[in-house]
């Protein structure tokens, strides 16, 4: 059955870490939303980063995005797949995700994409306003502690410089943004399942969100 997948929740609670796995196992294509806010929050930066709403619109009006199979994201042509990961590039895209016009344009190409069906979505508002007619809904959490953990983790292996404490202030900062912002904001569906990732591992949230997805009919 071609299922739709949505998965929601705060910046490290494991959302494509899982959502990856989940749609692996099931072999359906995983589709990474804050991937393509990150490409806008890129743009406006590398074009000099000015995060007045009338350069962000002016930046995301041409913009080409496009994710592949293998999960590499590419703006106007390039491979930013690395690029878009940075601290700074978080802020950005948090910042341009406030803006309306970049928010229907990209939900317009969510919508395109998960079109077919067979897709695990993952981001903050595929619940409640990309994807309201998803089969399964996720709504993914874990304590603010361990989700910077989560963040200094991957940062270090990664090789990056990173503060426990500045990774900590950034996600209640982002959080803060994220579920304050006037257009669609990172909030539980009525309809979505809650699974509170602070004491599980991975595999047991797999596991779990295999299980629903199991249950679920359409
Ligand atoms: O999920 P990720 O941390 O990569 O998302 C980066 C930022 O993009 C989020 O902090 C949020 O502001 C924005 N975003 C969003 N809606 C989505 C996905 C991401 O506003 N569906």
């Amino acid at each position: 059955m071609k299922k739709i997948i949505a998965v929601d929740g705060p910046a490290g609670a494991g959302k494509s870490t899982v959502s990856k796995i989940v749609a692996k196992k099931l072999s359906y294509t995983y589709i990474d939303t804050g991937a393509m806010y990150r490409a806008v929050g890129l743009k406006v930066l590398t074009r000099g980063g000015n995060f007045d709403e009338n350069f962000i619109v002016d930046t995301a009006r041409d913009i080409d995005i496009k994710l592949d199979a293998a999960g590499k994201i590419f703006l106007d042509g390039a491979n930013v797949t690395q690029k878009i990961r940075t601290p700074e590039v978080s802020k950005a895209a948090s910042d341009v995700a406030k803006v309306g016009f970049v928010r229907k344009k990209l939900t317009e190409l969510q919508r395109e994409m998960a079109a077919l069906g067979s897709v695990v979505m993952d981001g903050r508002d595929i619940g409640t306003q990309v994807l309201p007619n998803a089969d399964l809904k996720i709504f993914l959490t874990a304590s603010v502690d361990e989700r910077a953990r989560r963040r200094f983790e991957e940062l270090k292996a990664k090789g990056h410089a990173a503060e426990f404490d500045t990774i900590r202030e950034e996600i209640i900062l982002r959080d803060k943004q994220d579920s304050q912002r006037e257009i669609a904001p990172l909030k539980q569906a009525e309809d979505a399942i809650l699974l509170d990732t602070t004491n599980l591992s991975i595999d047991e949230v797999v596991a779990k969100i295999l299980e629903l997805a199991g249950n679920v009919t359409c």
